[in-house]
């Protein structure tokens, strides 16, 4: 089947817009031109290039994943080689074990590294702090919410940045995924490089 998207130059990205922080995304992708589809349904995918999944409560979009029947073709998309980038909860999403997850709660073991959701103390749940990113000449201001913390990451796994001694910011092949939100620092920078790979 020829995908919509093979018959058009101009690339789309999708972003996940079951729950959470999607439209930042948007906006942030909206400010370097690129052109974006929310996802709701298996429809959906049909005209995307590359798949962004937000920040917001993993346990939900987890539910909403499997009930609006996207879970499944999205996983596919994503063994074919889709661009995919998920930040915060989309990592949690993304992550091979999930550490204090819902029982029933489902992910799609893209990139291998297991994250602890929750894992930052109760004062520092939330904070703001600079980051080196490789290739980036000025450091990167990053907003962590309720971060989920990753405890582990397999040697196939790319660090693209560290908070101290946490890897917040790594690469596997097609998946991107970061810890804190980029799309709420109104710095582009991330979204270029995911941009980059499609
Ligand atoms: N704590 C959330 C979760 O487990 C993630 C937080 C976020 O995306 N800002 O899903």
């Amino acid at each position: 089947m020829v995908r919509v998207s093979q018959i058009g130059s101009t690339k789309i990205v999708g972003v996940l817009a079951l729950q959470g922080a999607f439209n930042s995304h948007e906006r942030a992708l909206g400010e370097i031109d690129v052109t974006t589809q929310e996802i709701r349904t298996p429809q959906d995918l049909a005209s995307i290039d590359a798949l962004v999944m937000p920040g917001g409560e993993s346990t939900t979009m987890s539910q909403l994943l499997e009930s609006s029947e996207l879970f499944e073709p999205i996983k596919k998309l994503i063994q074919e080689g889709m661009p995919v980038f998920g930040t915060c909860a989309g990592m949690i999403l993304l992550a091979t074990k999930i550490i204090d997850g819902r029982d029933d709660q489902v992910s799609f073991g893209a990139i291998d590294i297991d994250v602890q959701r929750n894992a930052y103390g109760r004062q520092i749940d939330s904070f703001e702090t600079e980051i080196e990113v490789e290739s980036f000449d000025e450091p990167f201001h990053a907003v962590f919410i309720r971060a989920p913390r990753i405890v582990r990451a397999g040697r196939d796994v790319e660090v693209l940045a560290t908070n101290g001694p946490e890897i917040v910011f790594a690469k596997q092949k097609n998946v991107l995924v970061a810890s804190f939100h980029p799309e709420l620092s109104f710095d582009n920078r991330i979204h270029k490089m995911f941009v980059k790979e499609i």
